[in-house]
């Protein structure tokens, strides 16, 4: 089978897929406080998910990784895993894994190391509880460091996501760096990206440039640049007194699209071949409309990747959010 290349010859073998648009945090970069949520029947079903991805797999996808929303409230969604871990059996798919909120994660931290889950991605901000209460809305601390403490005594790899939001967690560099050294766990700052109407937003009033964030480190720390690149967006480098990695993800302060190797579909099927472009193309007809075949489908995936995009606009530096883009990050999925 061909592989999947795109028009700038980047091989696409990783895909990350939104399993649910919705949420039990409110995270105010994210979404806003009163979410209108799409109709069940929108969404693929689990089976729907099990042949798009198996479908993606066949054409070279290795890695999948599983977001939202927040993928561990979608209904049964273990089935879903469970059912992947034949392809990683197979050898097919290489890894599978998910970026959560963590609120869920010390009911099924075991099961998703069954399935075959080995890393995942918890998102964390802050280790203040009223701050982390202030930032998701709906969220309690006590209950997602719950989930992390689950997910490592069950052998999974975590991995801290933290939105770097100027004067709020600021003041929490060195908390949070050392909170993860001391647990062994890796640490990624993330821009904060014009995603989504959030209303009462200031995008640029929370914008807290990585590469200042990078000078503040650097003066309690010895920092070595990483060659490595997990084939993300991220930029790594070793804290030489702790060991650990820290990686700085910034879509606008450097541009990454060079080497994307990825698409995301989300939950409703339709696949966008760039987070920050609107381009997407539909994949939910192909794969209803055709029950007994997956062809049009497959087909359908080489004409979208066929129209995957250079990179995205996002620009801070006018001073104005400019390449803004209207979906939620939820819709997407981060
Ligand atoms: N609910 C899960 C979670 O929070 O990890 C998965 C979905 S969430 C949309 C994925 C990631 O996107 C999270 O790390 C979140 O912090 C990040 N995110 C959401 N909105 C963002 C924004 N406007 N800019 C940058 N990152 C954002
Ligand atoms: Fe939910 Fe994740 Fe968005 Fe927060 S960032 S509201 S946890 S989807």
């Amino acid at each position: 089978m061909t592989p999947l290349i795109d028009p700038f010859q980047r091989a696409i073998n990783y895909l990350r897929v939104s399993v649910t648009d919705r949420c039990d945090f409110r995270c105010v970069y994210c979404m806003s406080e009163n979410m209108t949520f799409l109709p069940k029947k929108e969404l693929l079903t689990l089976e729907e998910l099990d042949r798009m991805c198996s479908t993606f797999i066949r054409l070279g996808v290795e890695k999948l990784r599983i977001t939202g929303g927040e993928p561990l409230v979608r209904r049964d969604i273990m089935t879903f895993f469970r059912a992947m871990t034949r392809h990683l059996d197979e050898g097919t798919l290489r890894e599978l894994t998910l970026t959560t909120n963590g609120s869920q994660l010390e009911r099924f931290a075991g099961d998703l190391y069954d399935a075959g889950v080995r890393r995942v991605n918890v998102s964390l901000d802050t280790l203040d509880e009223q701050k982390f209460a202030d930032i998701t809305r709906w969220g309690r601390l006590p209950q997602v460091l719950s989930g992390i403490d689950a997910a490592q005594k069950a052998g999974l790899r975590v991995k801290i996501n933290a939105v770097a939001l100027k004067g709020f967690n600021e003041d929490e560099l060195f908390t949070m760096t050392e909170w993860c050294a001391a647990r062994d766990m890796d640490l990624t700052f993330i821009e904060v990206m014009p995603m989504g109407d959030i209303g009462n937003e200031d995008r640029l009033g929370q914008y807290w440039k990585l590469s200042d964030l990078r000078d503040e480190l650097s003066k309690e720390y010895t920092l070595t640049d990483l060659p490595e690149r997990t084939g993300g967006p991220a930029r790594y480098v070793r804290l030489e007194e702790t060991g650990q990695k820290v990686g700085f993800i910034t879509p606008l302060t450097h541009n990454f699209c060079e080497s994307c190797n990825r698409v995301r579909l989300t939950c409703t099927g339709e696949l966008f071949m760039c987070l920050g472009q609107e381009d997407n193309a539909d994949l939910r007809s192909a794969l209803r409309n055709h029950p007994k075949s997956d062809q049009p489908l497959e087909q359908a995936i080489r004409d979208a990747i066929a129209l995957k995009p250079k990179g995205h606009d996002f620009d801070y530096s006018r001073q104005t959010v400019d390449g803004r883009v209207s979906r939620h990050m939820s819709h997407t999925g981060g």
